[in-house]
């Protein structure tokens, strides 16, 4: 059976990865740029699930997937593929601020307890004790989270697409994908072909995880499905004295800044949340603001003041996809057609949720055939 993935960010890799374990499957993955260049190469691979203030529900359930999975993966991936993926497994420090409701989570931490998850709140003494670098103007307390992890998004994705290959995958990058929808079966509902700059491919399921662009291939196909950019920026600094701050670190989050710990001084930190002006440009890609970028770096040396010393080695932005007026992610059959499946919109937990994501598109197909 013939199983084409277009898009090889995150979510298509994991999925290419995830199928190519069955083998009955022949799978190719088409990207019309090399991997993880798109929202995927600009992420910062924070991985939150216990410390998300979902209580329970699907969307938490897809979390703790996500990070489940990474802990069996990242160490087989890294045997198969002899790459290095960084992944983060000192937890997620959540620093909360004056006027915020600690017993909302002194209430989460009871309800994690019940799901066999840990989470501890810390008081300022607490924080001094053990993370003196940090700031506590304004920090009322915090929680730790010592399950929830971080991954650098760009080795992993490489890391999924060499696996994958090694199990028989085909990957086709810097080739866009031309949907149509006449090339339907009027009977079946089935989508049969698709096209390339390099010729016509037969299909027997196709896996739309493109992204934005997924919007503009559901439009070829007659079922437009809006997903709207969302930017973010971030920046890799590098601190003059590195010792200053403690080599094993958590990642710190407070106010929606993350702080990522590299190794040897540098951090990655990030990201702003930027939307597109829609008053008067409706849907038109947002451009960075200089002022979001410097609302957010006086927000991490608010945090971490030897940040003021830092030099600023890297500075990006990318652009996140978000479904409009329906939540993230969407990962189901395309209205009207019986074998194309949309795995898109991850919006801002991408890497968090490929794994789930996978999984349910694996599930779908082995159901349905
Ligand atoms: C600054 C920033 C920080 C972030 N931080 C985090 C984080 O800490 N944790 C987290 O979980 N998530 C984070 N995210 C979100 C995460 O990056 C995204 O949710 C995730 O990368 C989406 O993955 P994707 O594979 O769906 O999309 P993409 O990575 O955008 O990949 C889609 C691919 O489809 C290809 N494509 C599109 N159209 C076509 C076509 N017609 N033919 C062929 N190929 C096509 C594109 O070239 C692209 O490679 C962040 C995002 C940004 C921008």
């Amino acid at each position: 059976m013939k199983v084409v993935i277009v898009g090889c960010g995150i979510v298509g890799a994991a999925i290419a990865y995830e199928l190519s374990q069955i083998p009955q499957l022949e799978i190719s993955v088409f990207d019309r740029q090399a991997p993880a260049q798109a929202s995927t190469g600009a992420a910062l691979g924070v991985l939150m699930a216990a410390i998300s203030q979902k209580p329970k529900g699907n969307n938490l359930k897809m979390r703790l997937m996500g990070i489940q999975t990474y802990d069996q993966w990242i160490p087989q991936l890294e045997a198969l593929t002899n790459r290095k993926i960084p992944y983060n497994r000192q937890g997620i420090l959540r620093l909360c601020f004056a006027g915020e409701d600690l017993d909302r989570w002194r209430s989460l931490a009871a309800i994690r307890r019940s799901q066999g998850l840990q989470l501890e709140l810390c008081d300022r003494a607490d924080l001094l004790a053990t993370y003196p670098h940090l700031s506590l103007d304004q920090v009322i307390g915090a929680v730790y989270s010592p399950c929830d992890r971080q991954v650098d998004p760009t080795a992993l994705t490489l890391a999924l697409v060499a696996a994958a290959e090694r199990n028989g995958v085909a990957f086709q990058f810097n080739t866009p994908v031309v949907l149509e929808s006449s090339s339907i079966q009027e009977n079946s509902g089935k989508l049969y072909r698709l096209h390339t700059a390099t010729g016509t491919i037969n299909l027997d399921w196709l896996i739309i995880a493109a992204g934005l662009g997924s919007s503009s291939l559901t439009a070829s196909l007659q079922q437009p499905v809006d997903i709207r950019p969302v930017l973010g920026q971030a920046v890799q600094i590098a601190l003059e004295n590195p010792v200053e701050l403690p080599e094993q670190q958590p990642i710190i989050t407070g106010n929606d800044v993350n702080l990522v710990p590299l190794g040897n001084g540098a951090y990655w930190i990030g990201a702003t949340v930027e939307f597109s002006d829609a008053k008067t440009q409706d849907r038109a890609t947002p451009q960075p603001s200089a002022d979001s970028l410097e609302a957010m770096m006086h927000q991490a040396i608010a945090l971490v003041p030897a940040l003021k010393n830092a030099t600023i080695i890297k500075q990006w932005s990318g652009l996140r996809p978000r479904p409009e007026g329906r939540p993230a992610p969407i990962i189901e059959l395309l209205t009207g057609y019986s074998n194309v499946i949309l795995a898109s919109g991850h919006y801002r937990n991408g890497v968090l949720l490929a794994p789930a994501t996978a999984k349910k598109v694996r599930e779908m197909i082995q159901e349905i055939n």
